[in-house]
């Protein structure tokens, strides 16, 4: 299958060159030539498959051109190594629990998707080594760090602000070692963003080595987590709850959300969408006033949704030709204030004893404020409420238990290499490589 830009629809590329590139050069988002649809004999069926089976067939939709059958499987049962499991909270409320991967957030699943596809495409062309370069705050570096650990041919740099990322996010990539290299900036975020940005566009460092960016726009992070909707639906349809059913996002650069909608134009019946943001209102405007206006991202206590400018628009839009009218026909929107978050974690865990995080909290009122009578709705929750510690503990006045595979981390030994935010140093540092 082939690859166009969200900015120019009649240029293609090859599902390798979408991958390894990342952002087309127009500054485009790769979109797949079609979306397949699926037979009715498989919707018929699919609460009878496992999470493993489904997200097979699902795939195979899109990826059977380019990666052959043996190798595809492998992938995808590689990356689900791990369950997705549907929850009742209350009444028409369940949840999709996303956070039983690696790192305990739903990034997981696309991230070593996207490993595991790169090495299939190096180990065909005897590629020299593929360097991914990522920024983060939090949440991407440890999701990326992990889907790529141990992975042949590629070596991974993740820059994270010094000081500015909690400690249980931090341990889970600057322990790694082996092919992972945490680099600690002396500056924020946006620093780090920056010198990934400067060195994509240097000329001397892309002559050096082959740069590539694991960032959420990337097709092979993205479309895999459409696997997500389709269990979703299965599980509920062996609940018996499958009709009517409403898919509640909390949403920040919107891919979540963006491949759930692929996964319903593949004849997935899901009745409608909701977005479900914190402060960062963008999206939820837009559905409003039909008027698409970017803003500086403001901090909130969910900050994996702190994005004032949500990459993934541009694919909803292409995905429905630019009509406000379908966009907001197929998804609602909501916003919440930290005072608001704190209150649905407060009140959730009173009312129904489930302790939700932050950006889950968002999905759950969501719900609550906006599911119609003879709706089910199911709302994703993107990360484990461990990842959110203290104020999630200082919400609900509980300790919360933190998982096995967080605590190993903590174990590890902090490993990085600390650099200026001058992208001088960080351009010698890596002709040094
Ligand atoms: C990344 C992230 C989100 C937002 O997902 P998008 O695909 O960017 O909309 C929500 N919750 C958590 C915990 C995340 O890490």
């Amino acid at each position: 299958m082939r690859y166009y830009s969200t900015n120019n629809r009649s240029k293609y590329v090859s599902l390798h060159d979408a991958v390894v590139n990342g952002l087309a050069e127009d500054r485009g988002l790769y979109m797949p030539e079609k979306i397949n649809r699926l037979p009715e004999e498989f919707f018929k069926n699919i609460d009878k498959m496992s999470f493993q089976e489904i997200s097979f067939e699902v795939a195979k939709a899109f990826f059977s051109d380019d990666v052959d059958e043996k190798s595809l499987k492998d992938i995808v049962y590689d990356t689900l190594s791990f369950d997705c499991p549907v929850k009742k909270v209350c009444d028409d409320i369940w949840t999709l629990e996303l956070f039983h991967g690696p790192t305990l957030a739903f990034k997981d699943v696309g991230a070593r998707f996207m490993a595991r596809l790169l090495e299939y495409f190096i180990r065909q062309e005897a590629h020299q080594i593929v360097n991914v370069l990522v920024a983060t705050s939090g949440d991407t570096g440890s999701a990326v760090a992990n889907g790529f650990l141990g992975v042949d041919g590629i070596h991974v740099y993740v820059l994270y602000p010094k000081g500015k990322v909690s400690k249980i996010q931090e341990c889970q990539f600057t322990t790694l070692g082996r092919n992972i290299t945490a680099i600690e900036i002396d500056g924020v975020f946006d620093d780090c963003q920056s010198l990934v940005k400067s060195a994509f566009m240097d000329g001397d460092l892309n002559k050096h080595m082959k740069l590539t960016s694991a960032n959420s726009i990337n097709v092979a992070r993205f479309l895999p987590q459409a696997f997500y909707y389709f269990n979703a639906y299965a599980r509920m349809k062996a609940n018996g709850l499958a009709e009517n059913l409403v898919m509640c996002v909390p949403s920040g650069n919107f891919g979540n959300i963006t491949a759930g909608l692929f996964a319903r134009e593949m004849g997935l019946p899901i009745r409608r969408f909701i977005a479900a943001n914190n402060a960062n209102n963008i999206f939820y405007n837009y559905l409003k006033t039909g008027v698409y206006e970017p803003k500086p991202s403001v901090q909130t206590i969910a900050n994996a949704m702190d994005v004032g400018d949500p990459s993934n628009f541009a694919r909803i839009y292409d995905l429905y030709n630019g009509s406000h009218d379908k966009i907001s026909s197929i998804i609602s929107g909501a916003t919440y204030t930290d005072d608001e978050i704190k209150a649905a974690v407060k009140q959730c865990y009173k009312d129904n004893g489930y302790i939700l995080d932050p950006h889950g909290a968002c999905g759950y009122q969501a719900l609550k404020d906006n599911l119609k009578k003879g709706e089910t709705g199911v709302f994703c929750e993107t990360a484990h409420p461990a990842k959110f510690k203290d104020t999630i503990e200082n919400i609900i006045n509980t300790e919360i238990e933190i998982p096995q595979r967080l605590s190993n981390f903590m174990k590890g030994k902090k490993q990085t290499v600390e650099l200026s935010n001058k992208f001088d140093d960080f351009k010698t540092f890596l002709l040094g490589q």
